[in-house]
């Protein structure tokens, strides 16, 4: 006899549900998507406990008909696609036919539904997947979904989930992705009859934000709007001031779906960098629109990251519509708000290669590459002329502005000034060694040199091979000059060594590095704090500001400049 044979189906259930049902907070995922695509505008989230007691959710949705009801519980049975084909052209949440299946497989689970049409809804419960009561039964139109007793019949799984606490911050966090996602929807949770989050389904992103973050951060956030052939990014973003060290504060909705979606995170993040310190995180809610085709929700077991066909396109797509909002936004740390928190702290790791910088030069090395930002945008608009009125402490430039009173701290407007000046995208600066040298780098290196000696030529380094062993370095850059042409050994064998598609960060590390040497000779020449200026530095280094890509915060993320506005003024003054 063999020893391989099928699962008989309840098992099949458990391992589709181990994927689909993780815990309490996809069963919450699951059944508002249900409600999201059953075109539900008032969706109630019921929780006990950390959601194993009880998960309710109750939808104003089209319901189902009466027959379907025992039909829509059985794996792989759906009404959102019919063929592989439809995989491409996915416009609801759900298409797999898994969740009601995995769900119903380890709880309780009850339905009670009924199409709007219909005079009569029907009930249906089940254990364990397997049907217990079914009968016709009044109700409102909609469908209530009841799932108690949540992995009572896995209780390994039980045994895998976090504190009450944390479990219920995981549900909170997924109704809360959904709310943002789709504004036009009422959501409301109740956990412990605590209602803890009540989106009023106006339609309004600011006032679903509002209801999910709360007020102030709503009303400071700024729209953005970008569109790119028939992709569109739309949604508000969160002043650079009000950056949190939460991570569950950039939301990203493709077609309507809160997902994971690394290119639109990744640049945002990129776009405010340079804007705040880096242990904070960028507040958002960022959409993607575009056509079903660009993208592949099927990745993931839970849907929670997506695919899209041109990932590098949506990237750029998003980093223009970020910075776009950001450079017209007024980014100064208004006086009275006191806002900014947080020090400056954080290694950033360079190749084993290259010797350590330091850390104050460590945190220029997160500086992008100078992009769009610098060649597209009009410095004018963003930081207001302002005339020195004086100095403070040997440490701050006071000044008038059209609009208030503007304090600059002019080491951190100096280092941004210095620093804009050195990402200049300008070649490294070569210099020539005495004498050509000869460094034995083995016939790997020797090949790397070869592969690579344009684009290391481009960072300054000017190499060639000499014989089957060893190469000729003629020049190094300024900045790397001291450490002498054995240097290009090292650099050599961690290119030949790098997987191919690892060369590029080695060339792109060592570009950073290079690049925070600069820096770091730079940051020695910048007036410090406690240095005395005089009106006519105090005015150069006000134009210098002005004329930088990121005026309003030093290449640390600290802010340079804090406005007092005439309004402030007046209020403390009782005007
Ligand atoms: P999927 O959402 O992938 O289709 P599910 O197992 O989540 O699979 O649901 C199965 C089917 O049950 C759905 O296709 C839908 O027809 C129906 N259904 C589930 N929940 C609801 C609901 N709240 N309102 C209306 N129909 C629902
Ligand atoms: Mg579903």
């Amino acid at each position: 006899m063999g020893k391989i044979a099928v699962l008989p189906s309840e098992v099949a259930n458990l391992i589709a549900a181990g994927e689909v049902v993780e815990r309490p907070a996809s069963v919450a995922k699951e059944l508002c998507e249900n409600a999201l695509d059953a075109g539900a505008r008032r969706i109630t989230i019921t929780v006990l406990g950390s959601g194993l007691d009880l998960i309710r959710v109750a939808d104003d949705g089209t319901g189902i008909a009466a027959e379907d009801v025992p039909i829509a519980i059985l794996p792989h049975a759906t009404s959102k696609i019919a063929g592989a084909e439809d995989l491409w052209r996915i416009s609801t949440l759900g298409f797999r036919g898994e969740a009601l299946a995995s769900i119903a497989a380890v709880s309780r689970l009850s339905i009670l539904t009924r199409p709007a049409s219909e005079p009569l809804g029907y009930f249906l419960a089940c254990e364990a997947g397997v049907v217990q009561r079914q009968r016709p039964q009044a109700c409102a139109p909609g469908t209530v979904v009841t799932v108690r007793e949540l992995f009572y019949n896995t209780p390994a799984r039980r045994r895998f989930l976090a504190s009450t606490q944390t479990e219920q911050t995981r549900i909170v966090q997924t109704v809360a992705n959904l709310a943002l996602a789709r504004p036009e929807v009422a959501f409301r949770l109740e956990l412990d009859g605590r209602l803890v989050l009540a989106t009023t389904g106006g339609g309004d992103l600011r006032a679903t934000v509002a209801a999910v973050w709360g007020r102030e951060l709503a009303q400071a956030c700024v729209p953005i709007g970008f569109a790119a052939g028939d992709t569109t990014v739309s949604g508000l973003l969160a002043p650079p001031a009000m950056a949190r060290s939460e991570r569950d504060r950039l939301v990203t909705v493709v077609n309507g779906r809160p997902v994971y979606s690394r290119p639109v995170i990744a640049a945002v993040e990129a776009s405010y960098r340079e804007l705040i310190p880096p242990d904070r995180r960028p507040a958002a809610v960022i959409y993607v629109d575009t056509p079903p085709e660009n993208v592949d929700v099927n990745v993931h077991p839970t849907k929670r990251e997506v695919r899209f066909r041109d990932e590098r396109k949506l990237r750029t797509i998003t980093e223009e519509a970020v910075r776009a909002a950001l450079a017209k936004t007024d980014l100064v740390v208004t006086g009275a708000a006191g806002k900014y928190h947080g020090e400056y702290s954080r290694a950033v790791p360079v190749p084993p290669m290259w010797p350590a910088v330091g850390e104050e030069v460590a945190g220029l090395l997160r500086e992008p590459e100078a992009g769009p930002w610098t060649e597209n945008v009009p410095h004018e608009g963003m930081l207001a002329p302002l005339v020195p009125l004086g100095q403070l402490a040997e440490t701050y430039i006071v000044a008038a502005g059209p609009d208030g009173l503007y304090i600059i701290d002019q080491h951190a407007a100096h280092e941004r000034i210095m620093f804009d000046r050195l990402a200049a995208p300008v070649p490294s600066a070569s210099q020539p060694l005495t004498a050509a040298a000869r460094v034995e780098v083995g016939v790997d290196g020797v090949a790397a040199c070869r592969e690579y000696a344009t684009v290391l030529g481009g960072l300054g380094v000017d190499v060639e091979p000499f014989d089957s062993e060893s190469v000729l370095v003629r020049s190094l850059p300024a900045a790397i000059a001291a450490l002498g042409p054995g240097v290009v050994r090292d650099l050599l064998a961690e290119l030949s060594g790098a997987p191919a598609d690892q060369a590029d960060s080695v060339l792109d590390s060592t570009a950073k590095y290079l690049r925070a040497r600069r820096a770091l000779a730079a940051c020695h020449a910048v007036t410090r704090a406690h240095d005395k200026l005089s009106p006519q530095e105090m005015a150069d280094l006000i134009t210098q500001l002005r004329n930088t890509t990121h005026p309003y915060a030093c290449p640390h993320g600290r802010p340079t400049v804090i406005r007092l506005g005439l309004d402030e003024l007046g209020r403390r003054f009782g005007r």
